[in-house]
């Protein structure tokens, strides 16, 4: 029997194919869970279940899956949630929002189609994730955790990321909004706000605006996404069972 910290829980993550998803099932499934790795990229989301889980399966039994999901899609979302029930036969408790994306620019150059498609990712993604999936956990009436990846540029802007920074925002408001309505079903729902995590995500960062954070962040360096995930699974797990409507920062002091 599993001793782990989300052991014989059920935990989808989107975004699973890269960064912190990925970083995120690695931990899940080392600390118990049976994890589903949803991402639009479909081989990358395999790849996290072939090479990053650290079990075949989960310490219930059940294996792992990889899906091929967009966010955005509301009508893939509710697929998502019908293939789910059939195949585990009730929803994920740990449902991690960790899908975004960034389309950088200054203010007065980007486009329309830019900053929607930020928002339709990011922010509408987060939604139609949360909301479909906590529809099944109160239908099946059981508790669950939602950690929503915000991210440290919500709080206080950054030159570039206008669209980024209003979609990453949203995700702090959502969640705490979302947890004060589902708190009577014990569902919990935080947001975390990663500071420069060295993921993928920020190769698009310049060399010199990167540096530039670095001289703002006291422990120096760049986060590994490791670290974050060890925050989702902490937030995911029992022993976090009073902390909700949360936004934790997790960015060496930036
Ligand atoms: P990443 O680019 O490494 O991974 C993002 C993953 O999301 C990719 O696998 C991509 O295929 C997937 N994805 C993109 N659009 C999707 C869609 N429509 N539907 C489903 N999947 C989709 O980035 P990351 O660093 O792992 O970022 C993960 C989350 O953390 C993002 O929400 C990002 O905004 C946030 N974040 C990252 C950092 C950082 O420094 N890395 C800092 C703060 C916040």
């Amino acid at each position: 029997m599993s001793t782990g910290l989300v052991a014989g829980k059920l935990a989808l993550v989107t975004g699973a194919g890269s960064g912190l998803g990925r970083a995120a099932c690695q931990v899940l499934s080392r600390e118990g869970a049976t994890v589903i790795a949803a991402d639009k990229n479909y081989a990358s989301a395999v790849e996290t279940i072939k090479k990053h889980t650290a079990l075949a399966s989960g310490s219930n039994g059940a294996e792992h899956s990889a899906v091929e999901l967009d966010v955005s899609d509301s009508g893939a979302v509710q697929k998502l949630v019908q293939t789910t029930l059939q195949q585990y036969k009730s929803p994920p408790t740990i449902v991690i929002n960790s899908a975004g994306i960034t389309r950088d620019n200054w203010l007065l150059k980007m486009s329309e189609e830019d900053y929607s498609v930020v928002q339709n990712v990011n922010l509408k993604g987060t939604f139609l994730v949360m909301q479909a999936f906590a529809k099944a956990m109160t239908e099946a009436s059981l508790p669950g955790s939602i950690v929503n990846i915000s991210s440290i540029v919500g709080k206080y802007g950054n030159i570039g990321q206008t669209n980024y920074a209003g979609s990453k925002a949203g995700v702090v408001a959502m969640s705490q909004s979302a947890a004060k309505e589902l708190g009577k079903f014990n569902i919990r729902v935080n947001a975390i706000l990663p500071g420069f995590i060295d993921t993928p995500i920020i190769q698009t960062v310049p060399e010199k605006v990167l540096q530039g954070m670095l001289k703002m962040v006291p422990l120096g360096r760049l986060g590994k996404p490791s670290e974050v995930a060890e925050l989702i699974a902490f937030l995911s797990s029992d022993k976090s069972s009073f902390i909700t409507g949360a936004s934790i920062d997790i960015t060496g002091g930036f």
